[in-house]
């Protein structure tokens, strides 16, 4: 090491020139606050549920490594999501960790990860990470696909990956059947349908993978109730699957995480009841919505509620909120098309009631 150098020419000459242009994505101080940013299920488990859960954590061996293929659980999922007969799945630590283990497993010089804005964050930030091209197709003014421009970016691009959230984060909607089949048949690479917001829709595209072999579904536990677990799942056909179990890390599920999910998956009545609830808040946060002065909103089948202000005033509204003890996300500066837009996550009656009262004493 040359002695004269300082830590920041250091830093400057060895890490990825692309990592240091990068920021870490940010995550609000949320402290004491109605948390209705980040898509969290708000409800807790009871009291004798989270007995019993914790006397099954009493038998987790920790001394051992994790079951390595988490067989079991694998199992109990595929029952639970009807995995289609003949494919298989792939966990990952949160969909995050498999949306990084896609992106290796294509990565090579000049190759691409296509996807649509305003869309999920996270995609772009782990094309960067990957060092695969990123590129992304605008959706209309009302956030539905634009498929002659869609069919285009991929003609010319060539993209090695496709990633479409349906439904789509940050704006809540269902793309049209047709233009995904369209997508899905002229991409010459995979296409992710990231099904992630799967408890608060009736959609379902497991059945598709029997249909296209370019397609791998992914979904969460997240937002059904189990954000802090950290547990994705990727299905599509063994062939695919076993390429990129390969970058895998043999042993991403801990035996706390597995365990618990196995529990947790047992009890799945209980998270359908919540998520089923949380539904049913949704419509009525959105009739209230729709009483307000001013707002534009978007109908949803995920568990927020997408809408803009009028001109210039999100981020005032946002903050004014914060000051009340009110969470939600600013998504204005985010994407040109999303300026003067807030994005509020379902919570409990009682939070949803804050902050509807908050919001309207600031209109
Ligand atoms: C929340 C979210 C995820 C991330 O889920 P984790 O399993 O918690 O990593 C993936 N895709 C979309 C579209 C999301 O909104």
């Amino acid at each position: 090491m040359d002695s004269k150098q300082s830590l920041t020419q250091l830093i400057e000459q060895w890490i990825n020139p692309d990592i240091q242009a990068m920021n870490a994505y940010h995550v609000a101080d949320a402290s004491g606050m109605v948390k209705l940013d980040a898509m969290e299920n708000p409800y807790q488990w009871e009291e004798p549920l989270k007995t019993e859960w914790l006397s099954t954590l009493k038998q987790a061996e920790l001394n051992r490594y994790p079951e390595a293929d988490a067989s079991g659980l694998k199992n109990q999922l595929g029952q639970l999501m009807q995995v289609p007969e003949g494919m298989e799945i792939l966990l990952g630590n949160g969909s995050d960790e498999l949306i990084l283990l896609l992106s290796l497993a294509v990565a090579a010089p000049g190759r691409t990860m296509l996807t649509l804005e305003p869309g999920f964050s996270m995609y772009r930030q782990i094309a960067r990470t990957a060092q695969l091209d990123y590129s992304a197709v605008s959706l209309t003014e009302n956030f539905e696909l634009n498929v002659p421009a869609t069919l285009e970016a991929i003609r010319e691009q060539q993209p090695a990956l496709i990633f479409i959230a349906q439904p789509n984060n940050p704006t809540g909607n269902l793309f049209d059947v047709d233009g995904l089949r369209q997508i899905i048949e002229a991409a010459p690479g995979l296409v992710i349908i990231d099904e992630a917001y799967t408890p608060f829709t009736d959609a379902d595209f497991m059945p598709w993978l029997n249909e296209h072999r370019n397609l791998l579904i992914m979904r969460t536990l997240s937002k059904a109730g189990l954000a802090g677990l950290r547990l994705g799942l990727l299905v599509g056909s063994p062939a695919w699957l076993s390429q990129i179990d390969k970058i895998r890390l043999p042993y991403n599920i801990g035996v706390l995480t597995q365990a618990t999910a196995e529990f947790a998956l047992k009890h799945f009545d209980v998270l359908q009841h919540q998520t089923e609830t949380i539904r049913t808040e949704r419509a009525r946060l959105y009739r209230e919505l729709e009483k307000l002065e001013g707002l534009t909103l978007w109908s949803s089948e995920a568990n927020f509620v997408l809408f803009r202000t009028e001109q210039g005033r999100a981020r005032g509204l946002h903050q004014g909120l914060r000051d009340k003890g009110i969470l939600i996300k600013c998504l204005d500066g985010a994407h040109p098309m999303l300026v003067d837009c807030l994005r509020v996550t379902v919570g409990t009656a009682e939070e949803n009631n804050q902050f509807l009262k908050a919001l309207s004493e600031l209109l």
